[in-house]
């Protein structure tokens, strides 16, 4: 597996590349036990039915494993015709791993022994720990501090443990277990794993591996991903996460691996952030979740929104090559399928082209003129099984599709399995994948199932197969290019700036105002305009006298975040009426927000015209920093046409960002007369604000709202900024 691995980003090349190579190869043969043991100790094993020390020996057997089986248990005696031991100690030798299914209390002992014996690898699956409280919290460090003295591995506590159908070992309490396939599944959830299983044994999708994390005490997601990756039997990770332990370590592992091995992740949203700051656009828009998509999309994972989009994906891309563009062939026996079948693929960035000349020549004279030959391609209702065959055949050849989606509704005329059997032999005969859609559920059962075993991914609905398709063309995308790691940014251009952010953050400061925060922005460089802070009339008169106009006035108070909203901001002032204005800002707060602790008057050079888009960053708590750009300014939460990454990113991932919004679009290319905007500007904008936030850990949101971005090549002027520290 090694031999091909190509290196996913810049900076893995060389001596980096060998230490890579050895550092992975260390973490896999520490958890290759989990996968394939010489020998299984259950500790915990019982002799009454229904317990659940009986169900693991229970399966255990029942799943094929080959190596010894050995139950330990202080009774000793015999379960289920093995030998028992009545401790790990008088077990025999091999035993590679170890299931613990003992009381919370009992489980730093049994490690304790385990590590005497010499075992390396254990799956606890008794639960207790982290996920109970405080006293649960205290004994899962106590675990894992005996595994990291004696070199254990651990998966879990709390979890189900782990399901290898090639290999036949099944440590869980899950009785039937899928057929041997290429999909490995981790999830973080036991009991949603355990249901997921049962139901890809119906649907007859056959998994390399699966793992029940559990409370993730010392494996990881990451770990198993990085693992799995060099698993031969393995072709697709799916994933249910909760949340991810080390997001860096994770965007890591995952821009490795998901170019040569795709990840799907199904990632439970709706995660608290505990009480949300309110202070920032950014933090009211970015939470959690938008950190997620940022890393999944960065690293080239696929993200899933459903159980169901989770699987159809992995079976998508277990069975076919992905497309190689995105042109797909609709072929049908139902007009209104087909029709559903065509809003989905747009919807989900497809086309449905029409056959070109050739095609449609070859299909006319196979098929006759009965059939509609645009896209669909419709062979009507009774289409038979040499009808779908040789127009698959031709939509598969032709050089105008990518991939073709065979559609089925049954009827009394046509033949599901034969159709399934047709369609499996056209799409041996090319590398160019073929999914299908059979739609209903009683007479098309056989040929769904016959698909599965020929490897035809099969969907219940027009949309999940659209979702599928969409979702493997985007894997290919990941594998022609690669997601790339930025360069390393010299850090030491925002040494002083950061060491001033320190100092504030240690006196216990939280809102840096404009007056402070300006000169530290001037230092690094960041386009704006000349200011003041006038603390009496005759500084903002001065100041005006010296600088070109017209002015912006702003009141400058820690306590009003949002100036315009009180008032507290006049625009285009000439040099003759800032005396004037000064005064009457001084007034107008005065009255509007009485308590406020007013200290001054920013006078600030108005910019030059342009588009008023934002920059923020707010710092999460998995994956560090992260950036938002969004159009609209201070209408940012109304018009949510925002995109955010994690920092740090290239320039292309900048530029990637801004164009994923509508305002970024319009920068790019101009419209209506407009003239395109200065993107290099914000790009260098982004860069300069990422740099700063993995400067300086003590900045936790930091917001520059608006920028005036001018036309291309006249650059960027932000003209407000803040900074939260904490
Ligand atoms: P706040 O966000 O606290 O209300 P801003 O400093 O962002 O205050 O000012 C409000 C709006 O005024 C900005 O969104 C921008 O449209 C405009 N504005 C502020 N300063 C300038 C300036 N120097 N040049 C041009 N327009 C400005
Ligand atoms: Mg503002």
């Amino acid at each position: 597996m090694e031999a091909d691995h190509q290196p996913a980003s810049s900076d893995v090349g060389g001596t980096n590349l060998l230490v890579f190579r050895k550092i992975m190869s260390e973490i896999n043969d520490s958890l290759r036990p989990f996968f394939s043991p010489d020998g299984v100790a259950v500790i915990g094993a019982s002799a009454t039915p229904g317990k659940l020390g009986y169900g693991v020996i229970a399966n255990l057997i029942k799943s094929g494993y080959q190596g010894p089986i050995h139950p330990i248990n202080p009774k000793a005696g015999e379960i289920l015709g093995l030998p028992a031991y009545p401790d790990i100690d008088s077990a025999p030798d091999p035993v590679e791993l170890a299931v613990l299914i003992i009381p919370a209390p009992a489980v730093p002992d049994a490690l304790q022994a385990c590590a005497r014996r010499g075992i390396r690898a254990a799956a606890i699956l008794s639960g207790g720990f982290a996920e109970t409280g405080p006293e649960g919290e205290v004994r899962q460090r106590e675990i894992l501090t005996i595994a990291r003295q004696h070199d254990i591995r651990l998966i879990g506590p709390n979890g189900v443990g782990v399901l290898n159908p090639h290999s036949g070992l099944n440590t869980t309490f899950i009785e039937q277990i899928p057929e041997p396939g290429d999909i490995a599944f981790l999830s973080q959830s036991g009991a949603l794993g355990g249901a997921l299983i049962d139901w890809a044994r119906g649907q007859r999708i056959g998994l390399s591996y699966f793992a029940s994390l559990g409370n993730a005490a010392d494996v990881t997601e990451t770990d198993l991903i990085r693992a799995l990756a060099d698993d031969p039997n393995t072709r697709v990770i799916a994933a249910y996460i909760e949340s991810v332990h080390d997001g860096p370590g994770f965007m890591d592992a995952a821009r490795r691996v998901t170019p040569r091995t795709p990840i799907v992740v199904l990632k439970a949203g709706g995660t608290q952030d505990g009480a949300r700051a309110v202070a920032s656009h950014t933090a009211s828009i970015g939470g959690s979740d938008e950190a997620y998509s940022a890393a999944f999309k960065q690293t080239g994972v696929i993200r899933a929104h459903s159980v169901q989009e989770l699987f159809d994906t992995a079976i998508a891309l277990a069975y076919q090559q992905p497309p190689a563009g995105s042109r797909v062939a609709i072929l049908t026996n139902a007009g209104g399928p087909a029709a559903l079948a065509a809003d989905a693929l747009a919807r989900n960035g497809l086309q449905a082209p029409l056959p070109d000349e050739a095609s449609r020549a070859a299909l006319r004279a196979a098929l006759g003129s009965a059939p509609q030959l645009l896209n669909p391609i419709d062979l009507l209702g009774a289409a038979s099984s040499p009808e779908y065959e040789t127009a698959a055949r031709i939509l598969l050849q032709s050089d105008a599709y990518d991939a073709v989606l065979a559609i089925l509704v049954p009827n009394t005329a046509n033949d599901p399995a034969g159709v399934a059997e047709a369609l499996a032999r056209a799409a041996a005969a090319t590398n160019k994948p073929l999914y299908a859609c059979y739609m209903g559920d009683v007479s098309i059962r056989e040929g769904r199932r016959r698909l599965h075993q020929h490897r035809i991914p099969v969907y219940d609905f027009p949309k999940n197969a659209a979702r599928a398709i969409a979702n493997a063309r985007r894997w290919q995308i990941v594998r022609e290019s690669p997601p790339r790691t930025a360069a390393p940014q010299n850090l030491e251009l925002y040494a002083d700036i950061v060491a001033e952010l320190a100092k504030k953050s240690d006196l216990g400061q939280k809102y840096v105002g404009e007056a402070e925060l300006y000169p530290l922005l001037e230092r690094l460089d960041f386009p704006m305009p000349s200011w003041t802070a006038a603390y009496a009339k005759a500084d903002a008169v001065a100041f005006a006298r010296t600088h070109a106009g017209p002015f912006a006035l702003k009141v400058l108070s820690p306590d009003l975040v949002h100036k315009s909203d009180v008032g507290g901001v006049a625009l285009n002032v000439s040099a003759e009426r800032v005396g004037q204005t000064y005064w009457d800002l001084q007034a107008k707060v005065r009255r509007r927000a009485r308590k406020a602790g007013l200290q001054g008057v920013l006078v600030q050079e108005m910019a030059r015209p342009g588009v008023e888009i934002i920059i923020g960053m707010r710092r999460d708590p998995t994956f560090g920093p992260m950036l938002m750009f969004g159009g609209g300014g201070v209408y940012v939460e109304a018009l949510r046409d925002v995109a955010f990454r994690i920092a740090p990113f290239d320039a292309e991932e900048a530029r990637a960002m801004i164009a994923e919004t509508v305002a970024g679009r319009l920068l790019m290319f101009g419209a209506r007369g407009r003239v395109p905007g200065d993107v290099d500007a914000l790009v260098r904008l982004l860069q300069l604000v990422a740099g700063l936030a993995l400067a300086a850990p003590m900045l936790r949101e930091f917001e520059l709202n608006p920028v005036i971005v001018h036309p291309a090549g006249q650059g960027a002027t932000v003209v407000d900024a803040r900074a939260i520290l904490g």
